[in-house]
């Protein structure tokens, strides 16, 4: 048979892997992938800078995959020999089901499991038994260590998953208890948005001579992405809102606002209006939030109302519209919320509500992103039953 010339292949990667990435429509491998697989398949610790979007998660469930494949790892009951760390059940249910769609084509396909908290533990604990990839949030795998479900004296790979994000949320002791618990000797890979101080510290505890690989593409995707920004009285902002999703006819549009209670708000105005929109938060049952996602993903919800929490992880392969109902507190959570649009090499459209409070928060946000929007005003608008 004629060797497959597959670029997933030239990697490094199995037949079988490379025919995975094929069935899910990737061409070729994204800068990450095309820098860190080879590294993680050679057996070196990585720190990843890149976020979400960058194709980060196949980067390293495929190398991961395939030295599950290579090892054959026989450990005690119980302990696992992959851990990925992750900060939100969102992407845990992600990871989870990247890993799985990779290696639906594998002859010994490896048990995949995500557990996280807020629902209950006990499906979790029995399905622990012969999990050779375990994806889980800090406090929930803590939880199955502490009732023997788990142990993680034997791993062999560890994956911090948006460490920066794991630290904003204040799982740092958590991760310290865990690392405390694996073997000295394994292979670590680390990825991160950002690299701040406190994600810096981690990498010096957690990676031993990493291979660095930085994906840079962030202007580049922003630039994709159109934006606009519209000057709105903040007694005008909900009826504003309903008139850009019905002027503009928005089928499928995220919108952001700063809290949990905004959300609620938002969405229930909304939906007063018919316009159908659900809210996601921290605050939400998992169960609700899941339901909601899938739905606005699936496009049977038009308007998915979100906090900043969830602007990282939703992994909607394209959404053409998104709207900052309320600004983001920092520059960074504005270039992650807009980059739930204009991904995969589609332009999508990100408009703004600014009050005039807001402005010179806004321009702080202009500068840091070397972007200027025009303000387009918008009193002249008729807003009268929109
Ligand atoms: P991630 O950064 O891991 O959240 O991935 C973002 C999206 O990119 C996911 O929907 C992936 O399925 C997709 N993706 C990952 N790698 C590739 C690739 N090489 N080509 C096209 N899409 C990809």
């Amino acid at each position: 048979m004629e060797k497959t010339t597959s670029p997933f292949s030239t990697l490094g990667l199995s037949d079988a892997l490379s025919a995975a990435t094929e069935a899910l429509g990737y061409t070729r491998p994204t800068p990450i992938q095309q820098q860190a697989i080879p590294a993680v398949l050679f057996g070196k610790d990585l720190l990843g800078i890149a976020r979400t979007g960058s194709g980060k998660t196949a980067s390293y469930a495929l190398p991961i995959l395939q030295r599950l494949e290579e090892e054959r790892w026989v450990l005690q009951n119980r302990h696992v020999p992959v851990l990925v760390l992750v900060p939100t059940r969102e992407l845990a249910v992600q990871v989870e089901s990247m890993f799985k769609e990779l290696s639906t084509g594998l002859s010994d396909r490896p048990k995949v499991m995500a557990v996280f908290g807020g629902v209950s533990i006990n499906p979790q604990m029995i399905g622990m038994q012969g999990v050779q990839v375990l994806i889980a949030t800090p406090g929930r795998v803590l939880d199955l260590i502490g009732s023997k479900a788990v142990h993680l004296a034997e791993v062999k790979m560890l994956v911090l998953d948006e460490a920066d994000k794991m630290l904003d949320l204040g799982f740092k002791e958590e991760m310290d208890r865990i690392l405390a618990l694996l073997p000295r000797k394994r292979q670590n890979l680390l990825f991160s948005a950002t690299l701040s101080n406190a994600v810096n510290e981690i990498t010096q505890v957690v990676l031993h001579k990493p291979e660095v690989v930085q994906v840079t593409d962030e202007p580049q995707e922003v630039q994709l992405i159109h934006q606009r920004a519209f000057r709105v009285a903040p007694e005008r902002k909900g009826p504003f809102l309903r008139y850009l999703i019905r002027s503009m006819d928005m089928q499928q549009v995220l919108v952001f606002t700063s809290t949990s209670q905004a959300a609620d708000h938002v969405a229930d105005k909304l939906s007063k209006h018919g316009l159908e929109a659900e809210a996601v938060h921290g605050k939400k049952s998992n169960h609700a939030r899941q339901s909601a996602l899938s739905r606005f993903k699936a496009g049977k919800l038009r308007v998915l109302v979100a906090t900043d929490l969830l602007s990282r992880g939703i992994d909607i392969a394209f959404l053409p519209y998104v709207i900052n109902y309320d600004l983001p507190r920092s520059p960074k959570d504005y270039v992650h919320r807009i980059g739930r649009t204009g991904r995969a090499e589609r332009s999508g459209e990100a408009f703004t509500i600014v009050t005039p409070d807001d402005q010179p928060h806004f321009k702080v946000i202009q500068k840091k992103m070397k972007q200027w929007l025009t303000l387009e005003g918008t009193e002249d608008v008729d807003l009268h039953g929109v």
